[in-house]
């Protein structure tokens, strides 16, 4: 796949390689940061919402009062470094989170720097501190790393086209559906120039497990014509650029962003959605607010591992209908504790996945999902 066009095939194996690479050191360079955060006072954006509304005020009176409003913050950053060793032990212990010492600084979520969505200060929820609410997302973030360490997008691709293709194709089903039908797909269009000279319904009869399968058949051929024209057959690696491609918005051009480009990204999908309502994390619906308001609570560098973390717990264990809570690691950390099952043996029934002992959604998942116990999807008619 993706070889029949040479000089496309080394591009963008070439970029695969690449991002790859950068997945990898991504993640180090993730945990790296994320203890870093937690030792210093975590220096984001996030915590700094606060303190700017202080500083308002102060500035209100005046000037020079202003500009010292984040000198007398400092004294408390040193708070969290005192805490951070305990905080395994605490996330255990004590669910909801409590007082905070850390002084937040600054307003304002740099969210999304490649993102044109807004700022914002999300105001947390239930009487929390902003504070607190920080350092308690970022402690189930770091839970759920430890739960998943093989987390990874659970689409099966080669290269960026076939990842962009195969999130389109993953609207209204599951991921192994997708999976299941793209090697027929990718074998007879490799390329973006083969797709967008395809006969569409040939493609259709291909697509056709996966539902909607006429329009899905629209869009894919109708985003190869667009690579073709607009960008010279290449996945562009920018924001802007994937979402004037037709049927792309801002999810799949992170999940494109993130997983082939190595740069960083938010993926708001349902399970995303329901299990940062459920944390309370936010309580926004718009996914582009969600999105914006869960990025202001970490570090950029942690966005495409932070979505992988949540989508696996999503699928796995914190199911929309019936969440395991008796079989959940972060239960202590979660407000929506004994909205599921809580009895364990029941709770155990409930896991999907690997953690239920079944196979998982990639026909070809990364060496690190197999390594960990974790078994192959079967290919299509196989099971
Ligand atoms: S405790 Fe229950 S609701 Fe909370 S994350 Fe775990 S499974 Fe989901």
């Amino acid at each position: 796949m993706g070889e029949h066009e040479p000089d496309d095939g080394k591009k963008t194996a070439k970029t695969v390689k690449k991002a790859t690479g950068k997945q990898a050191a991504g993640k180090k360079a993730a945990a790296t940061g994320k203890k870093a955060a937690a030792d210093t006072g975590a220096k984001t954006s996030a915590e700094k919402a606060p303190a700017k509304t202080a500083a308002a005020k102060k500035a209100a009176v005046s000037k020079a009062a202003a500009k010292k409003a984040p000198a007398k913050k400092a004294p408390a950053k040193k708070a969290p470094a005192k805490k951070a060793p305990a905080k395994k032990a605490a996330a255990k212990k004590a669910a909801p989170p409590r007082k905070v010492a850390v002084a937040p600084k600054k307003a304002t979520a740099a969210v999304a720097g490649a993102s044109p969505a807004k700022t914002v200060a999300p105001k947390p929820p239930g009487g929390e501190s902003r504070t607190a609410l920080v350092r308690r997302a970022r402690r189930i973030d770091r839970e759920l790393a430890e739960v998943y360490p093989y987390a990874h997008p659970e689409l099966d691709f080669e290269n960026p086209f076939q990842l962009l293709v195969a999130t389109v194709l993953s609207a209204q089903t599951t991921d192994l559906r997708v999976n299941q039908t793209t090697p027929a797909l990718f074998a007879k269009y490799p390329t973006p120039e083969d797709l967008a000279a395809a006969v569409p319904e040939e493609v259709e009869e291909i697509l056709r497990p996966t539902g909607f399968f006429r329009a899905k058949t629209k869009s894919v051929m109708g985003l190869s014509k667009a690579l073709v024209e607009e960008f010279g057959g290449e996945v562009p690696g920018r924001l802007e650029d994937l979402v004037k491609l037709p049927g792309v918005g801002r999810k799949t051009a992170f999940v494109v962003l993130g997983n082939a480009f190595g740069r960083p990204g938010i993926t708001v999908d349902t399970h995303f959605q329901r299990l940062v309502r459920r944390w309370k994390w936010t309580e926004e619906t718009d996914p582009d607010k969600i999105e914006a308001a869960v990025g202001s609570l970490f570090p950029k560098s942690d966005w495409t591992m932070l979505s992988h973390h949540v989508i696996f717990h999503g699928r796995r264990i914190c199911h929309a209908r019936k969440p395991a809570c008796g079989a959940c690691p972060i239960a202590p950390l979660c407000p929506a504790y004994g909205e599921g099952e809580t009895d364990p043996e029941k709770a155990k029934k409930l896991l999907k996945y690997e953690k239920g002992g079944f196979p998982g959604q990639r026909l070809k998942p990364p060496q690190s999902y197999l390594d960990a116990g974790g078994k192959p999807a079967p290919p299509l008619g196989a099971g």
